[in-house]
């Protein structure tokens, strides 16, 4: 057997012997969807700074420059569909191997694959929708797309209070989303096998998961293509592509 295979074979042999697992997911997921990750080569980052909370809540012209990003992306990636990363993660989930997935990802792809969305647990939110921050009103995305084509000079407000609408993601500077980071830690620590897909692990609290769960007992296997922050600490690392790897581990094309 070549490395490769009995790399797919170790994880599959971890799998099976799990009872509960839980699956951690960032953004390298996705980018066999052609959604690119932040810190690969030629990542979104190697392009252009993230726009912090405090710059958008103090700043109209960092409000429009943050919304005028949001569709110039939806005209890139608004139609991602999951792959077959996503597909063997949803085969696990149905298969009542994995009780949960926490995803530091906001593109909704999880669920676009047939997870329901209770079992998918965001701790960075959604960029599919909008919040009002004030008042927490859901927006949709075609909606504010349109009355900012109207008048791109100004930045979305809410139609109920005239508060700042923002993607429903969570902004660096931002608070994370409590309920999304208790049910995480829970779902970690009942965990015996913490799978980590595709996430350099170097954005804490999120990072934080797989470090617990490895303490806590559980085994710890990480497929990413570069090496990340918690390779030293974990059972099995694959540096191979997520699709190819899951996808033939569990059996899903
Ligand atoms: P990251 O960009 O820091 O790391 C992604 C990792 O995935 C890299 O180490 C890369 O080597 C690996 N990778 C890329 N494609 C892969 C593939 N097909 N198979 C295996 N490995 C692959 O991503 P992160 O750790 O998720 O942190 C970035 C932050 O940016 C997250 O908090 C997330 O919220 C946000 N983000 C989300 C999306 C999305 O929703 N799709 C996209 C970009 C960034
Ligand atoms: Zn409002």
């Amino acid at each position: 057997m070549n490395s490769e295979n009995s790399d797919i074979a170790a994880l599959a042999r971890l799998i099976r012997a799990a009872d509960r697992a839980v699956v951690f997911t960032g953004a390298g997921i996705s980018t066999e969807s052609g959604i690119p990750d932040f810190r690969s080569p030629g990542g979104i980052w190697t392009q252009m700074a993230p726009i912090d909370f405090d710059d958008f809540l103090n700043s109209e012209a960092a409000r429009i420059e943050s919304w005028r990003r949001r569709f110039a992306m939806e005209d890139t990636f608004g139609k991602a569909a999951p792959n077959r990363g996503h597909r063997a993660v949803d085969a696990l989930v149905h298969r009542g191997k994995v009780r949960a997935v926490i995803t530091q990802n906001i593109d909704g792809l999880h669920q676009a694959s047939g997870i329901p969305a209770v079992k998918v647990i965001e701790l960075h939110g959604n960029t599919t929708y909008a919040r009002c921050l004030d008042c927490g009103t859901r927006h949709e995305l075609a909606d504010i797309r349109a009355a900012f084509e109207r008048e791109p000079a100004q930045a979305p407000r809410c139609r109920r209070c005239k508060g700042f609408v923002k993607t429903a993601t969570i902004s660096f500077g931002q608070a994370m989303p409590q309920e999304a980071m208790q049910r995480a830690e829970e779902e970690t620590l009942a965990a015996d096998l913490f799978i980590v897909l595709g996430s350099s692990l170097v954005v804490y609290p999120a990072a934080g998961f797989p470090e617990l769960a490895k303490r806590n007992g559980a085994v710890l296997a990480i497929i990413n293509r570069e090496p990340t922050g918690l390779d030293r600490i974990a059972d099995l690392v694959i540096h191979a592509s997520i699709g190819d790897t899951l996808g033939a581990a569990v059996g899903v094309n």
